[in-house]
């Protein structure tokens, strides 16, 4: 269900390198500078407007360097190139937009038509098919764009508004301030290409680790001696782990003491307790709770990891916190992660997520699950998932309908107006989104991928076989067909270019999501509802609780992590343990009877991709929020207008949209009124 996004800004904003080049990396204009060449333009230009120059002018002082010429140059520079009359402004961003709007669009048109024999399914793959299709026409965009000096004609007239100051200023700015303030956003920080490369080392080298930290599940041993998991499961941290033990709850007889044993793995992982030789290796037999290590019967003696996980985190962070003066106006990895990525101030996503973990409803959904369990809650009951509900309806039976409806792409492809009317859309609406949208044959189960420019279409793409599209994929086909529609809003009726999309994907997969839940009605199959919607109530808030809890131990932390920034290994490991628990006993303990798990720590995403947790319950806000508000609404009209604000930041999108700012509320009130209700 991967959704392609049109990423050509991102690269533009996140690659910033100028390779090849030495020494020529710091920032050489100074605050005196730049004070100069302001009084020089006032004097000029007496009416020019003078927020906007002095950030104009700083911005654009900010990211020249030795090689784009003196002081002098960058005076005469900014002489020449400064727009101070606001009309010629405006007719120049109309003129700058077109340009991106041909260069994303066309540069999208490219990479499609490079990977056609990668992603569909036609014809065999040769090598020289993945050699194209891995080439990125637009990769070296920003570097020419320095080069030959239009990075500094944009950051000079456009220059970058914070988040702070974008949602200060934002709800009285016109659409077109909102577009001038997001080409903006483009030129942001201008990186060495070795600060980049340390970044990509850093994080290669814990992916790596994280790839083959594989426990060989059936050399485990019980503490007499028994093997209870399958002979040669190999199971990766902390993923396999993780969805074992969710599919030992069927597992009645010995499902509990399977779970046990892997708790008991997580936390020697946690603490660094694990012998060495047992990671990735079939060779011993280890019984996790003695935490004795054998071979042929023999008891050997062992090292335990030296704290190598912990390792990885601090090569990321000393990369990461290079990129630091290179941002001036977002100085830490905190900043860029969440006001710049996320767009949202790291200070309200923790008070987003305490409000949620803190509210008493949780405690009683505990008290549900562990009355449904039969016994007192253990900590790794955060992945509980008995409230998965199967379909009333015999998918063999949807399939047959499937099949005979799509027995191509053609044929889904001319369905799709008639959907949309089933969804709600006037049959002429329905026609101008359809009319964007093209399906294709997919290879893999199906993705969506975006136009970049008018005048171009969107693809659905969906995996058919000969025997046409079963439930599976149709079921799939409609979640895509979801952010397609999405696509076509965001980018057609938005009126300038530089606002086309989502502030995020939390915003594009609730549309989706919204979409797949009302596939078995556009297959004109009515479904007991029942107990689904509730359940599913239920089951979003426990899996939102656990998400969040790992969110809110690394925010504790990467704090932690700046106020001593010479931590060695062993000091993160310690503060990666009692984050957890604090947050652990804070939050969790309450709900689940049981007190100092640090179980919160085993995410494998805390070492390879650093920070990257809280978006996951962020997204999961987002996507609840407008789905409990479009209940009992007009579907269509309601999606159409949200939809068309395009690329506003998160709060102001949402404002829009609802009424109010971003929040767990409607998640809670959803939880609230799901456990007043008796389960069967
Ligand atoms: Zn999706």
């Amino acid at each position: 269900m991967k959704n392609v996004f049109v990423i050509f800004f991102v690269i533009l904003a996140a690659c910033s390198s100028s390779k090849g080049r030495r020494d020529s990396s710091s920032v050489i204009i100074t605050e005196a500078d730049i004070r100069i060449v302001i009084e020089s333009i006032k004097a000029d230009f007496p009416a020019a407007a003078g927020t906007l120059l002095e950030k104009g002018v700083k911005h654009a002082a900010s990211l020249w360097r030795s090689k784009d010429g003196s002081g002098a140059d960058f005076a005469d520079f900014v002489k020449q190139n400064y727009i101070p009359d606001p009309v010629k402004r405006k007719a120049v961003f109309s003129k700058i937009s077109g340009y991106f709007e041909s260069l994303s669009g066309n540069f999208n048109e490219i990479t499609l038509d490079l990977r056609k024999t990668l992603d569909l399914s036609k014809g065999e793959i040769d090598d020289i098919d993945r050699m194209f299709g891995n080439y990125s026409a637009g990769s070296h965009v920003l570097e020419d764009f320095y080069s030959n000096k239009i990075a500094f004609a944009v950051a000079l007239n456009f220059p970058y508004f914070t988040l702070a100051e974008k949602e200060a200023l934002g709800p009285e700015w016109s659409g077109e301030d909102w577009a001038m303030a997001r080409l903006g956003d483009i030129f942001v920080s201008r990186v060495p290409a070795e600060i980049d490369q340390a970044v990509v080392a850093a994080t290669g080298n814990a992916g790596m680790y994280i790839a083959e930290y594989n426990i060989h599940m059936g050399n485990l041993r019980t503490e007499d001696g028994r093997r209870i998991f399958p002979e040669g499961m190999v199971l990766l941290s902390h993923w396999n782990l993780r969805d074992e033990l969710k599919a030992n709850y069927a597992d009645k007889s010995n499902g509990g003491e399977k779970q046990e044993m892997i708790y008991r793995v997580m936390e020697r992982i946690i603490r660094q307790e694990i012998p060495e030789v047992v990671i990735n290796s079939p060779d011993y037999e280890w019984a996790p709770f003695s935490n004795k290590v054998t071979r042929s019967h023999e008891e050997v003696e062992t090292i335990s990891e030296p704290d190598t996980r912990y390792s990885h985190v601090i090569s990321i962070f000393k990369a990461l916190k290079a990129l630091d003066p290179y941002n001036p106006e977002m100085n830490s990895a905190i900043l860029r992660r969440f006001s710049v990525e996320m767009e949202i101030a790291q200070e309200e996503v923790e008070a987003m997520f305490k409000s949620y973990l803190g509210s008493p409803q949780l405690i009683e959904l505990g008290k549900l699950i562990s009355e449904r369990l039969g016994r007192e809650l253990r900590p790794y009951d955060i992945w509980y998932d008995g409230f998965k509900t199967r379909s009333t309806v015999a998918e063999d039976f949807l399939t047959s309908k499937t099949s005979a409806l799509y027995p191509d792409p053609e044929s889904f492809k001319k369905a799709m107006p008639s959907l949309l009317r089933k969804l709600g859309w006037p049959a002429e609406r329905a026609n101008y989104i359809a009319d964007k949208i093209v399906v294709d044959p997919a290879r893999g189960s199906g993705h969506a991928w975006g136009a970049a420019m008018k005048g171009s279409v969107s693809h659905l793409r969906t995996r058919i076989s000969d025997d046409g599209m079963d439930y599976k994929g149709y079921n799939i086909a409609i979640h895509e067909f979801g952010h397609n529609v999405e696509q076509t809003i965001s980018l057609y009726d938005i009126e300038n270019y530089m606002m086309s999309g989502v502030p995020n994907t939390g915003f594009t997969e609730a549309l989706a999501f919204m979409f797949q839940s009302r596939d078995l009605m556009l297959l004109d199959v009515s479904e007991d509802q029942g107990n689904k919607e509730r359940m599913q109530t239920l089951d979003r808030a426990w899996s939102l609780m656990e998400i969040m809890g790992v969110g809110m131990v690394e925010m504790k932390v990467w704090k932690w992590l700046y106020e001593n920034t010479e931590a060695t290994p062993g000091q993160l490991k310690a503060q990666f343990i009692s984050s957890a628990v604090e947050v652990w006993n804070d939050y969790f303990g309450p709900v689940m009877g049981v007190q100092d798990s640090p179980i919160l720590a085993i995410y494998s995403h805390m070492i390879e991709v650093p920070l990257y947790l809280p978006n996951y319950a962020y997204g999961q806000i987002i996507e609840s929020q407008i789905e409990e508000y479009l209940k009992g609404k007009d579907f269509a009209g309601e999606t159409d207008r949200m939809f068309r604000q395009g690329k506003l930041t998160p709060q102001q999108w949402m404002e829009g949209a609802v009424g109010k700012k971003i929040s767990p509320q409607p998640v809670i009130d959803a939880l609230n009124a799901a456990l007043k209700s008796p389960l069967p």
